[in-house]
């Protein structure tokens, strides 16, 4: 299975198209003495011929599509930019080649532009990277590669799309996208959002590993790839696009419902997100919150860490957007299945049992230093919670605490503000954690059940290995047994706890967890609505009916057919 960013949502299922942008030919640096007359001729006409052809590309796509037409606009404003220009005749008239000049000038400043602070800003340098390409395409007289020809539906791949290559898709043909490089504001991403194609970047070695042609599943709900699925596979992940296309049209009717039971009562609905796309910015006013803010996909698809800078903006803008909700921060949880190729950490043998999250942060104080001290800086803006992932052990808790009072005090003594409201929580998705919840309580504000783990560690069954899929059972009785466990206990304490793994957005396992006493559910906003709209049609007693006799029930079938039985109206 290959990982990426997902930035697109939705699920496909195709063959594999490699698209490789146009290479130009190798020209000479220098030219002699007299030829600068000729080497401007040729720059001028690689303008002209640019600008028609931008020309062209924008006048339809204002028909079209005006939003995408901007991005075309401003590629002219930079193909004819004064100081760029001008620099390129300089260095012409100084002997070199007007193909070698225009490389040096554009590559310049798109450096200049990809080292800046702001990310948004960064991901420009790849506008004028497009540009560039585009004029030494057009100087060497060579027609442009055109996405539109292809002609039967594909899983483009490909190790950068630029602008100009995403604009010319033909939605229909194009099932999914993956990528190399890119991250969630990158121009691939919002066109993709823009058609909703469903779009996976940021994926390491995706061209020189996925050949073409190969059949693959794209579930760019999670960011994941998986090549060569056998049929049944192939078959389970269609009926889930199928569920996932269902999901998005019900959206609209249940996304703004009150999350009331028939009793009443009203359960929490939260939402995880990775990066925060506008689409789940602009839900916050149906949401109470963020259940889990995947941090790590921020340190994903590029060549370093995010400096502290980048990392507060992007988390100011998620508490700003919901406005004093709570918003869980989860701290970095890479390894396991989620590399970081320029940390360069060892080749584990079982990598979800290694040095994954909060055991990793503890031998890079410094990149969990920083990331507590962004996480704080931010906490202004809204109302934060800190979450510690794969916490193992009561030690593991003290020793994160230690780990973010130590970031306090650095910025006390810088008089850099912070709030004091700041809760402090731990995952628990680790069986040792999960029996040990009646202490563990006792040592933070709250906890958020990461199921997909805790079934993972509770079965013994590898997550991401299909062979063992079966094993990976999230409806077993003994997951729920425990999970009913850690929620007594938190709760006999006061302490909120809430449910941010898949089973949270899943409209049968959300009934047995309301039962079990989970009042705060967090799911990804496809599945909103439809939790939404269950939550109306249950009530407490009968939750708490359903859960005790799940937790009787001796295997995941058996729960599963129980619960499609008993709930069969809600689903
Ligand atoms: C989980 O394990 O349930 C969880 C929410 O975290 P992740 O899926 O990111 O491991
Ligand atoms: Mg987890």
């Amino acid at each position: 299975m290959f990982q990426g960013i997902p930035v697109s949502p939705g699920i496909a299922v195709g063959r594999v198209l490699h698209y490789a942008p146009f290479v130009p030919q190798k020209w000479d640096k220098t030219v002699q003495d007299g030829s600068q007359a000729q080497e401007l001729i040729q720059y001028e006409e690689g303008i002209q011929a640019a600008e028609t052809e931008l020309q062209s590309l924008c006048d339809r796509l204002e028909k079209s599509d005006p939003e995408k037409a901007k991005i075309f606009h401003a590629h002219q404003d930079i193909l004819h930019d004064i100081v760029i220009d001008e620099e390129i005749r300089a260095a012409i008239s100084d002997a070199t080649s007007a193909q070698e000049a225009v490389y040096q000038v554009f590559g310049r400043y798109a450096a200049v532009i990809a080292q800046g602070a702001d990310p948004v800003m960064r991901e420009r340098s790849a506008d004028l990277l497009d540009i560039r390409a585009r004029l030494l395409r057009c100087m060497q007289g060579q027609p442009e590669q055109d996405l539109s020809s292809v002609h039967e539906p594909i899983v483009l791949l490909a190790h950068d799309l630029l602008p100009s290559d995403t604009a010319k898709l033909d939605p229909d043909k194009i099932l999914a996208i993956i990528t190399e490089v890119g991250g969630i504001s990158s121009h691939s991403a919002i066109i993709a959002r823009s058609y909703g194609i469903p779009a996976v970047l940021g994926v390491p070695n995706a061209v020189s590993e996925i050949r073409q042609d190969t059949v693959v599943i794209v579930d760019a709900t999670k960011g994941e790839i998986y090549l060569n699925p056998e049929k049944p596979m192939q078959a389970a992940y269609l009926e889930k696009r199928e569920v996932f296309q269902k999901q998005q049209e019900v959206t609209r009717k249940w996304l703004s419902a009150e999350p009331v039971m028939l009793d009443g009562e009203r359960v929490e609905v939260e939402l995880n997100i990775g990066l925060a796309t506008k689409q789940e910015l602009d839900a916050s006013c149906h949401l109470d919150g963020v259940g889990l803010l995947r941090t790590e996909f921020l340190y994903m698809g590029r060549d370093t860490l995010p400096d502290e800078e980048e990392q507060v903006k992007a988390y100011t803008q998620v508490l700003r957007a919901f406005e004093g909700k709570p918003v869980i921060i989860r701290t970095l949880d890479v390894g396991g299945d989620k590399k970081l190729s320029y940390l360069n950490l060892p080749v584990e043998e079982n990598p979800f049992l290694g040095n994954r999250a909060l055991r990793l942060c503890f031998q890079h104080p410094e990149i969990f230093l920083t990331q507590l001290r962004a996480c704080l800086r931010a906490s202004v803006a809204g109302q934060l919670w800190i979450m510690f992932p794969m916490v193992g052990t009561v030690e593991d808790i003290r020793k994160a605490k230690q780990l973010l009072k130590q970031a306090q005090q650095e910025l006390d003594q810088e008089q850099i503000p912070y709030a004091d409201t700041i809760k402090i929580g731990i995952m628990v998705e680790i069986p040792s954690i999960a029996l040990m919840a009646d202490l563990a309580a006792k040592e933070v504000d709250f906890a958020s059940i990461g199921t997909n783990d805790l079934t993972q560690y509770t079965m013994a069954a590898d997550r991401m290995n299909p062979a063992v899929g079966h094993y990976c059972q999230m409806y077993n009785p003994a997951v729920f047994r425990l999970i009913g466990q850690v929620v007594s206990s938190f709760s006999a304490q006061g302490k909120p706890v809430g449910v941010c793994g898949e089973m949270g957005g899943d409209s049968l396992a959300a009934a047995v967890l309301i039962g079990l006493g989970v009042r705060r559910l967090s799911m990804g906003l496809s599945n909103v609505a439809q939790i939404k709209k269950s939550i109306g049609m249950l009530d407490a007693r009968r939750t708490s009916e359903i859960a005790r006799h799940v937790c009787g029930l001796s295997t995941a079938d058996g729960v599963e057919q129980y619960l499609r039985q008993q709930l069969a109206e809600i689903l």
